[in-house]
C-alpha cells in the first residue's frame, strides 16, 4: 500500500487501534479483553492487555468462560480489582521495564477501550499528550480533578470508534481467536 495512502492521523489511529484490538486478543481475562499501545513518532515503543502480574496464575485459570452460568460476575470483579492489571498500565510499566523508544512525553497511547479513572490519572502523569480509545466503558464520567488535568496538561482524549467489519479487522481479531 502506498505511503501516501497512509497521511492522515485517522489512518494512523485506526491501524494503531486495530493493533491494539490484536493485542486484547491476547488478554486471559475471562471477562473482557483489552489492548493498549503506546506510540511514538509513529512507532509502538510499548504494549499492554489486561491480567494479572508475569508469573501469576491468569483469570481464565481461575474462572470459567463468561458466558457459562458458572461465571459469577461479582467474584470476577472483585478478583479483578484485586489482582488484574489493566491494559494501559502495562503498556506504562513495561515501558518503565524495557526502556525502549526514548521517553513518553508526547507519545500517544491507544486502548480499544476507554481509560477508566485510575489508569487516565497515571496516563496523563507520564507525558502522554494524546488518548485514542474505540469502544465507550460503562462507568461514571471521569472526576472533576481528571478533567482539570486534562485541561492543564493539554492532553487530547479522542474517541475513534473503528469499523469492525474492515477486513483489517477481521482479519487480526477473528484469525486470532
Ligand atoms: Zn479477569
Ligand atoms: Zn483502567
Amino acid at each position: 500500500m502506498p505511503v501516501e495512502e497512509y497521511k492522515s492521523t485517522d489512518k494512523w489511529d485506526d491501524i494503531f487501534l486495530i493493533i491494539s484490538y490484536a493485542m486484547a486478543s491476547a488478554s486471559h481475562c475471562r471477562s473482557y479483553k483489552v489492548g493498549a499501545i503506546i506510540v511514538k513518532d509513529r512507532r509502538i515503543i510499548s504494549t499492554g492487555i489486561n491480567g494479572t502480574a508475569e508469573g501469576c496464575t491468569n483469570c481464565d485459570d481461575i474462572f470459567p468462560e463468561k458466558t457459562s452460568p458458572e461465571f459469577n460476575r461479582k467474584e470476577h470483579h472483585d478478583f479483578s480489582t484485586a489482582n488484574e492489571i489493566h491494559a494501559e498500565m502495562n503498556a506504562l510499566l513495561f515501558k518503565a521495564k524495557n526502556g525502549i523508544g526514548g521517553d513518553l512525553n508526547g507519545a500517544t497511547l491507544y486502548c480499544t477501550t476507554q481509560p477508566c479513572n485510575e489508569c487516565i490519572k497515571n496516563i496523563i502523569q507520564s507525558g502522554i499528550k494524546r488518548i485514542v480509545y474505540s469502544d465507550s466503558y460503562n462507568f461514571s464520567a471521569y472526576s472533576d480533578f481528571i478533567m482539570e488535568a486534562i485541561k492543564n496538561n493539554k492532553i487530547e482524549l479522542v474517541q475513534r470508534q473503528v469499523k469492525k467489519t474492515s477486513n483489517a479487522f477481521m482479519f487480526l481479531t477473528e484469525s486470532l481467536k
